[in-house]
């Protein structure tokens, strides 16, 4: 029987969220409309398909990579690997890295590239061939290199893919000392660098907790503020995830909802995402988890529990118009990017709530991304040069301070003061100041015109004010 063709696709919408964003942004902004068009539209769409032989038959794989702005090179942003990718979604993820260096002051142009594939159903093997043969084709029409395009890791994605990527882009330009620039999420033992896969994720808590220590914010909302014993419902046990529930776990935070694609489970004294994680490994689901009080069979449920605090961290629009009035939480910190839809953004702020937006919230991992390129084209580890120095130099301060003061430290004291800084503690300090810093100049652009009324719109004209300068300089306005 000949197929249908009258199958009906849901309309892209996407991109035109982010241009929705940022046209209400760009109006707190006093650029004129054509430098405004440039900033927002994708310079660069390059969509391609391939063969692909697996046993008798022939799939046709198909893929994007976006460069959505050059104002600042190299461009920069993950590869995601899902059945959902569309020309769309990756505009508008790659406008979102855009906006999002820019807000976390990274030195980069956004990107982002996908190919429509599931990668669960796909060997190891085959993932590894569809990966370099997709990075032959960013060759071939230069949309790889360290100073051109940088892919990173994204939703079905990881170190792996990373290293094939650096691999082949490798061998094919033999003799280039930084190739191994051309992209960052790479293992450690393959030029990446610590702190990079955690990064996301940490950044995610540090902005929450930064988010949560002021007062007067906190107050406005109906909360108390510090993030001890907020009440944290996560959504996504990823990599984004489930490293944001472990550091605010960390930060004194209580999980008390997780929402998975198999179920949600729920407990106001708090739930262990490691355990979560082992039990489903043991059993195959979430579900059945003995020291959840409230299990959902659909995950969505799972968000509406009560909370102080929702982190979407998996996929674009989870939040909806058709959701977001049974939203609990006063505080959405967006992990993923465009889990909120415009009309969800705009209820939720209008019933009192804040939202820390992708743009800002989930820029920990490009941050990091950016230390790893920097340590690629130095050639040499963070903290290797000056690490022994250092404790040199802290030995002799103590050793005179206990000679003039006749008084000694104990071994353990003198350990923690000596201590000279490695490459994951300078990462990290590094990160912990970049998302703080970026956080109080969103906060203070929100205070600083009452009709700026969130915290997205604000991150977005302190992007917009910063792209257009880079394009000042470039002499392309004057
Ligand atoms: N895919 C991540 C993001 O959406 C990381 C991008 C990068 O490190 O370049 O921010």
């Amino acid at each position: 029987m000949a197929k249908s063709i009258a199958k009906k696709e849901q309309e892209p919408h996407f991109f035109n969220d982010v241009s929705a964003f940022f046209d209400h942004a760009a109006q707190f902004t006093k650029h004129p409309q054509g430098l405004l068009n440039q900033i927002k539209v994708c310079n660069s769409v390059y969509r391609f398909s391939f063969p692909f032989r697996r046993g008798d038959n022939l799939e046709v794989i198909n893929a994007w990579r976006v460069e959505h702005s050059q104002h600042m090179s190299p461009t920069k942003g993950g590869i995601r690997y899902s059945e959902m990718v569309n020309e769309d979604e990756v505009m508008a993820l790659a406008a979102l890295m855009t906006y999002k260096c820019a807000i976390v002051n990274v030195p980069f142009g956004g990107a982002k590239g996908g190919i429509a594939i599931n990668p669960k159903n796909y060997s190891i093997g085959e993932l590894e061939t569809i990966t370099r043969r997709y990075t032959v084709e960013l060759v071939k029409k230069n949309f790889i290199g360290p100073a051109i395009d940088v892919p990173a890791p994204d939703y079905g994605t990881g170190e792996r893919e990373m290293s094939w990527i650096a691999d082949t882009y490798t061998t094919m330009n033999p003799g280039q000392l930084d190739s191994f620039a051309c992209v960052t999420g790479k293992p450690i033992s393959l030029h990446g660098i610590a702190g990079r896969k955690v990064a996301t994720g940490r950044g995610v808590g540090i902005a929450i907790r930064e988010c949560a220590n002021v007062a007067e914010d906190m107050k406005a909302i109906g909360l108390t503020p510090g993030i001890t014993g907020k009440r944290v419902i996560v959504q996504g046990l990823g990599n984004v995830g489930y490293n944001a529930a472990k550091v605010l776990i960390e930060f004194g935070a209580i999980i008390v909802g997780v929402c998975e694609y198999d179920g949600a489970l729920y407990n106001p004294d708090g739930l262990d995402p490691d355990a979560i994680l082992e039990h489903r490994k043991n059993t195959g689901s979430i579900l059945g988890y003995r020291k959840a009080t409230k299990s959902f069979k659909t995950p969505a449920e799972g968000l509406e529990q009560p909370c102080d605090i929702l982190v979407p961290a998996a996929l674009e629009n989870q939040l909806t118009e058709e959701n977001i009035g049974r939203i609990q939480a006063k505080i959405i910190a967006e992990g993923a990017n465009g889990p909120t839809t415009p009309g969800a953004a705009d209820a939720f702020v209008k019933k009192g709530g804040i939202i820390i937006p992708d743009m800002y919230c989930n820029a920990g991992g490009v941050t990091v991304s950016y230390f790893e390129w920097l340590k690629n084209l130095s050639h040499v580890s963070f903290g290797r040069m000056d690490k022994r120095y250092e404790e040199m130099a802290n030995q002799n301060l103590i050793n005179t301070v206990e000679t003039m003061t006749g008084k000694s430290l104990t071994p353990a004291e003198r350990m923690t003061i000596v201590k000279g800084a490695d490459e994951l503690e300078l990462v990290n300090s590094g990160l912990e100041d970049t998302m703080i810093r970026a956080y109080h100049e969103i906060r203070d652009i929100r205070n600083s015109n009452k009709a700026i009324d969130t915290f997205r719109t604000a991150a977005l004209v302190g992007a917009i004010n910063k792209i257009a300068v880079s394009y000042q300089n470039l002499g392309i306005w004057p």
